[in-house]
């Protein structure tokens, strides 16, 4: 249908709803099996099939109508449905017979939708308790401003994909929009105890395949006006987000409409599933970004879990001793390793994925933060640390970056460059899914080099698919860890829940020692353990995490291995288990 989208529409006059241009009855409905036919021959196979049509009611007086109406055994559902006429007292914006036959068709396919009796039931089902209608989605963008936010940076990318040239370029820019989704869905749950997650993109899927029969139907007529069709920027942008993953799908190529309700799939899970990424695709780029090389100047100058005396005594005098002495003076507060952080250990992790090219860019952000906080309750006499923190992070940015910056990142362009050159070809990915039977579904996978910090916890996830890295470690260790991490990445949705109901457990566990550091322990070990597997030999992280107790849990998980264990959850749940019995 990609015409539909990129073709010129040619011109037809419309016919406004007035009483001259008024049809019988007989006329509407006679027109109406005749778009019927139309739109399961050009739109969407099967529309017309009378095992998904339904009964209709039109009225030719009476309140305005046009909806499915269940029947009382709740089995039966009918269309009721107003005139033009009717129509257009309640609803102005419609002006002409054909906008009123794509609004009908578009109800219509509900009720076609409803038939696939399936995927109807998982609507419902996904249906949050505590969810009002799908008014309260309006509401919700309304309302708040985050997620107002969140929404536009998704539905940016949403455009951006529509408009890629390359299906290359479309999994790229949609494994952004699923993750930003994702992160926004959990930040509705989280904030406003409203789980939409499942919900969400069934009820896109709904809106969305309907909003596009009568996106089509209308072009197919000649209505010229379907900007608000695609508008992303409403309080209802879930029916024109629907609608922009089905022109993708158009656009590309990809069939979809056979599968979407007969498998009961949403749009979501369609279009992951149709563009997912092959192992091919996946790109392991090396970045030098002046974000994360600020976090960590700071850090190392401040010696907060960091340090590295060659660094400071070349970067030192670039910060004023009282900065240094603020972020010293709360050094408990920022630091972090071993899995454990302090309570604010984001002024690392959270500002080093930022994006912001100057002073005043980081201090939005910061202030933003800091509402954030305040919307989510935090005392205000709980403010003042995190303030100052803040504060000589802006103070000092402007500075770091014209007498900095210039030069470390050239310091470590020759690395860079050795190492993007040493991850052309490398079949890791592959190797991990083979040994792991995991999939890698997040796309590119970044590591970004800093320059200062030789000495302190490296190799720290900013998010689900950038790790960062001081830049000069040795060659060999590195590429090993580079493979070790991206298991970590890999395997961390299926383990990571695990590690936290380990966590309570050791905690509980009546022991003179202290078992606290074995959840993570036996993450790492097991990382290592594949990382061995997958290399055929030692490699050089094997034997790099001290504390980690690795040997131990490699002959552990050796020994799982040889009784048919081959399920990394299931490795990693028995393999502390044997470790906390003492069965090295
Ligand atoms: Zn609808």
């Amino acid at each position: 249908m990609a015409f539909l989208i990129a073709g010129a529409i040619p011109h037809q006059a419309q016919t406004p709803i007035n009483d001259s241009n008024k049809l019988s009855k007989e006329q509407v409905l006679a027109h109406v099996d005749e778009l019927k036919e139309l739109i399961d021959e050009k739109i969407w196979p099967t529309y017309n099939d009378p095992a998904y049509s339904m009964e209709m009611n039109y009225y030719e007086d009476g309140p305005f109508r046009m909806h499915l109406n269940q029947a009382e055994d709740d089995t039966l559902a009918r269309m009721e449905c107003s005139s033009p006429e009717i129509t257009i007292q309640a609803v102005p914006s419609v002006k002409t017979y054909e906008e009123w036959y794509a609004m009908l068709m578009h109800e219509c396919f509900h009720g076609f939708q409803y038939k696939h009796t399936d995927f109807w039931n998982k609507m419902l089902a996904s249906t949050p308790e505590n969810f009002i209608s799908s008014d309260s989605l309006k509401t919700l963008r309304r309302n708040y401003e985050w997620n107002r936010d969140m929404l536009s940076k998704e539905n940016a990318l949403l455009k951006k994909a529509y408009e890629a040239s390359g299906i290359h370029e479309v999994r790229h820019i949609l494994s952004d929009f699923f993750s930003i989704r994702d992160e926004r869905l959990k930040t509705v749950k989280d904030r406003l105890g409203l789980d939409i997650i499942e919900f969400y993109p069934i009820i896109e899927t709904v809106e969305g395949s309907a909003r596009y029969i009568e996106y089509c139907l209308a072009r197919e007529q000649g209505i010229t006006d379907t900007d608000w069709m695609t508008n992303l920027d409403s309080n209802s942008c879930y029916y024109a987000s629907g609608l922009y993953l089905m022109l993708i799908m158009d656009k590309f190529g990809i069939p979809y409409k056979d599968e979407l309700f007969q498998k009961c799939y949403t749009l979501t899970e369609l279009i992951q599933e149709k563009i997912r990424f092959s192992t091919e695709d996946i790109q392991i780029l090396i970045e030098i970004r002046p974000e994360v090389n600020y976090v960590t100047h700071l850090y190392t100058l401040a010696e907060l879990g960091f340090s590295d005396p060659a660094y400071a005594a070349k970067y030192g005098n670039s910060l004023p001793k009282a900065a240094i002495d603020t972020l010293q003076k709360y050094k408990e507060y920022l630091t972090f390793g071993q899995g454990e952080n302090a309570p604010y250990s984001w002024f690392f992790f959270k500002v080093a994925q930022e994006t912001f090219s100057n002073a005043d860019e980081l201090k939005t952000i910061m202030d933003d933060y800091r509402e954030e906080a305040i919307r989510m309750g935090a005392p205000a006499n709980e403010m003042a640390i995190p303030t100052t923190i803040a504060n000589v992070y802006v103070e000092n940015y402007d500075n770091y970056l014209k007498n900095v910056y210039p030069q470390v990142k050239a310091e470590m362009e020759e690395r860079q460059q050795l190492l993007s050159q040493k991850m052309q070809g490398q079949s890791f990915v592959r190797d991990w899914e083979r040994v792991t039977g995991y999939t890698w579904r997040r796309g590119d996978y970044h590591w970004l080099l800093y320059c200062a910090g030789q000495k302190g916890p490296s190799y720290n996830n900013l998010n689900d698919s950038t790790n960062t890295v001081w830049y000069n470690q040795n060659i060999d260790y590195q590429l090993a860890m580079f493979s070790h991490e991206f298991g970590i990445f890999l395997m961390q949705d299926s383990i990571d829940p695990i590690v936290e109901e380990f966590k309570e457990y050791t905690r509980k566990l009546d022991s003179d020692r202290d078992l606290t550091y074995v959840p993570w322990s036996a993450f790492e070990s097991l990382a290592c353990w594949y990382n061995c597997k997958i290399a055929g030999r030692k490699t050089a992280d094997y034997h790099a995490f001290g504390e980690a107790d690795v040997q131990t849990f490699c002959r552990i998980f050796d020994r799982l291995s040889n009784f048919g264990i081959s399920d990394p959850a299931e490795l990693y749940r028995k393999g502390i288990m044997e470790y906390l019995k003492g069965d090295g």
